[in-house]
């Protein structure tokens, strides 16, 4: 694996000032082959379903590891397609994000009243994360002997090289190093930083929010996520290319969501071998 598990990145958690159970997963992922199996499906499956759309708002998508385990299967299997990069691009990602952007600043945004649960109960997930529930599942075993043949076992390998997402996360690097959410960085100082950059973790540990904070993460939430459609756009046939405010949007999104244990730790390990993406990987692909 690149990089070593030293260095800024390198906590298993950033749980700090108490807030148990806020848990920021640190690479490398080093996914199951189950894992990969169940993540590579549900890319395939259809996750935009009304049905589907609806149990992934109420959950506010997967938990912190499989959201950004999610965003690596796609981003490293996926292997041709519209747009510059021609694949290796986090298609469905951007447009589960979008949707669930849109759900949390919609929430955030509107008013105190008595007849519905407070603005900020929206930064609560109800539900558990699906890909958990599934890996949990007792009739799993009979699955497993069927399913997660020598391809699943290969695509792990291929997803665990995190090559591709390492090439995003260091290219963007620049732009978001300054997003990061205060509470997951463990470069700032305990009670420093904007709160108006929080995830929806160390978010949710503050309620009740005050209103202006609210309306301030909504409308950062909703500035990700133009950026995010023009990318989404990008990566079909009639979208334009996009620059690097674009291409660090999902990067962002999924900060917001699942906490930047992964980001942090690829620019980490970016710093342990120098500037350029470390390519020694790409022996895993043969
Ligand atoms: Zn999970
Ligand atoms: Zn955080």
């Amino acid at each position: 694996m690149a990089g070593t598990r030293s260095g800024p990145g390198s906590p298993e958690t950033s749980d700090r000032g108490g807030l148990t159970g806020v848990l920021v997963p640190v690479g490398p992922l080093e996914l199951s082959v189950e894992e990969v199996r169940q993540l590579w499906s549900f890319i395939h499956g259809d996750i935009m379903d009304g049905s589907m759309r609806r149990l992934l708002r109420a959950s506010l998508g997967l938990c912190p590891r499989h959201t950004w385990a999610y965003a690596v299967v796609e981003v490293e299997l996926w292997q041709a397609g519209a747009g510059s990069r021609g694949g290796h691009q986090p298609f469905d990602v951007t447009i589960l994000y979008e949707d669930l952007l849109e759900h949390v600043a919609d929430g955030l945004d509107r008013k105190t009243s008595l007849l519905h649960r407070h603005p900020d109960d929206v930064l609560l997930p109800v539900g558990p994360c699906r890909i958990c529930e599934d890996m949990a599942s007792p009739d799993l075993p009979g699955l497993r002997m069927g399913y997660a043949n020598s391809n699943t076992e290969a695509l792990t390998v291929e997803a665990n090289g995190l090559v591709h997402t390492t090439v995003w996360c260091r290219e963007t690097l620049p732009l978001w190093r300054g997003r990061v959410c205060p509470g997951c960085d463990p470069g700032t100082p305990e009670g420093a930083g904007d709160p108006v950059l929080f995830c929806r973790f160390h978010l949710a540990a503050r309620r009740p929010l005050p209103e202006q904070l609210r309306h301030a993460v909504a409308a950062r939430l909703r500035e990700i996520r133009g950026r995010m459609r023009h990318l989404t756009d990008s990566m079909t046939d009639y979208g334009a290319p996009v620059g690097s405010e674009e291409n660090t949007s999902w990067i962002e999104a999924i900060g917001f969501f699942a906490g930047w244990g992964l980001p942090l730790y690829l620019a980490a390990a970016a710093t342990d071998a120098g500037p350029e993406p470390d390519t020694t990987e790409t022996g895993r692909r043969n």
